[in-house]
């Protein structure tokens, strides 16, 4: 490994979801630096995700942050490259998660 010094603002350590949606934000406040331990970013839970938008799933904590989300899903501020702007569409799935 390189003995250069790096510095930044913002230290994230792990480059799964949770990592790069707090580094985008971050972003704007300062310089990011993600340190991920496996080659590639979103190798584990997130590389795995179906990506269903679905606010009874998980804890009280992911439940609030999925909720929280729905806006910038809805209005994503980057243009996809399919050309929506829309980053969620409608779906059909079974939920077997019990009522809470
Ligand atoms: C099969 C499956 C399906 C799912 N489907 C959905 C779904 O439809 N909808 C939904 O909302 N959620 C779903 N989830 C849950 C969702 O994927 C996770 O809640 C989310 O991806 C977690 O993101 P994370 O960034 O917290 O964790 P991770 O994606 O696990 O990222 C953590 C990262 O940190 C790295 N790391 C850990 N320790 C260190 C260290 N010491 N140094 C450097 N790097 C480190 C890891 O290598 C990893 O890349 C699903 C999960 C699974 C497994």
């Amino acid at each position: 490994m390189a003995a250069d010094k790096q510095h930044c603002d913002f230290l994230i350590v792990g480059g799964g979801m949770a990592g790069c949606s707090a580094g985008y934000f971050l972003a704007d406040k300062g310089s990011v630096i993600i340190l991920e331990r496996e080659d590639q970013p979103g190798y584990h839970s997130t590389g795995r995700s179906a990506a269903v938008y679905a606010t009874r799933y998980g804890n009280a904590t992911l439940r609030t942050i999925t909720r929280a989300a729905r806006s910038f899903f809805l209005n994503p501020p980057a243009v996809s490259r399919r050309g929506s702007k829309r980053s969620m569409t409608p779906t059909t799935s079974l939920d077997s998660t019990p009522p809470r």
